[in-house]
């Protein structure tokens, strides 16, 4: 049980948004009406703050929501908080709406913003990982994740059974400007050929080496799930180039996009949720400030913000391992 009671938490959501996200704004709120803090939720993260567009959050505010996916308080990317003048501004907002600490579910870039306000101007907040490409260090996994990671997995097996009634060649782009994990987790559940992402140095002959295997192997249809952040080169260019090299095979392209931003948040993602938005009001109300709050073999564990916008999750090395060891 935290030691003191601080009196009101605002609570935001910054950046790309995840599902999940919903669930952890309606665990910060209740947790607060538990610890009997007021809670005051900031429309459009930074943004609004900026702008002062608040409302008054009770437990009921938040219901019927674990299970939908976006954000009902709505994300942001602000320009304005990025400059000194705008963060005044927002520090301004804080002071006016007497919020003593600040909950900020978002990505490295949203932390980044809370770290800059926090050194400025002394305000204490707690960092929440939500985002689907599950790049931030010090949690094993990020909010919206496991939802983002089925979808891909989902539309990845149907486009299987288009492939395979064809004998094609399907090169699938997932979400991940700078990490693979989207990727990885579901061209292993999929049984991708080929899993190309930007952790690792890809070569073209290993590519066609593989897809020539595929062949030989007597497969009916290859799936290669391509990273958007894959250096190689994208989806297109990757197609291109294999039927110059081939040109006998039937080669597709899909873009899976922002279908996997969106839906119901999966159970995985509802807990963790769930569990970081308590996690974080207590440590808040416990007088942490700084840090993120995040799940690592299955533990709720605080990392330094410092930390957590410096490094970075590293994709596991026994994944790509195996994912070559199963296209056999
Ligand atoms: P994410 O949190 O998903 O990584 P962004 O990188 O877009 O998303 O960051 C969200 C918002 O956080 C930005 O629009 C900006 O308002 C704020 N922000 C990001 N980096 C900084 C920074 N270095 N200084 C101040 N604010 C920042």
């Amino acid at each position: 049980m935290p030691d003191k009671i601080l009196k009101k938490i605002g609570v935001l959501t910054s950046g790309g948004d995840s599902p999940g996200m919903n669930a952890a704004i309606r665990a910060v709120v209740r947790a607060c009406a538990y610890y009997k803090t007021q809670c005051i939720g900031i429309h459009r993260g930074f943004e609004g703050l900026i702008h002062n567009e608040t409302c008054e959050l009770g437990p009921r505010s938040v219901r019927h929501i674990i299970n939908k996916g976006g954000t009902f308080l709505k994300t942001a990317r602000s320009e304005k908080f990025k400059t000194a003048e705008g963060r005044k501004i927002a520090a301004g907002a804080v002071v006016d709406n007497q919020i003593d600490g600040l909950i900020i579910i978002g990505g490295d870039g949203s932390f980044r913003g809370a770290k800059d306000f926090y050194e400025e101007f002394g305000i204490p907040f707690i960092g929440v990982p939500g985002t689907i490409d599950n790049d931030i260090f010090g949690t094993d996994f990020t909010i919206g994740y496991d939802t983002a990671l089925n979808t891909a997995m989902e539309a990845i097996d149907r486009i299987r059974d288009s492939a395979t009634s064809h004998n094609r060649v399907f090169f699938i782009e997932v979400m991940g400007r700078d990490a693979g994990f989207i990727a990885l987790g579901s061209g292993i559940a999929s049984g991708a050929q080929e899993i190309l992402i930007p952790e690792r140095k890809d070569s073209l002959d290993d590519l066609f080496d593989s897809l020539k295997r595929s062949e030989q192997a007597g497969k009916n249809s290859s799936i290669i799930v391509v990273s958007e952040g894959e250096e190689l080169g994208n989806v297109y260019e990757l197609a291109n180039a294999t039927k110059e090299k081939f040109p006998e095979y039937d080669i597709r392209v899909s873009v899976l996009g922002y279908i996997q931003r969106g839906g119901h948040p999966s159970c995985m993602d509802r807990i963790l949720a769930s569990r970081l938005g308590v996690a974080a009001v207590e440590a808040i109300l416990d007088h942490k400030t700084n840090i993120m709050v995040g799940l690592k073999s299955n533990r709720i564990v605080q990392t330094p913000i410092e930390e957590a916008v410096k490094k970075h999750n590293e994709i596991d090395i026994e994944l790509l391992k195996i994912s070559k060891i199963l296209v056999i």
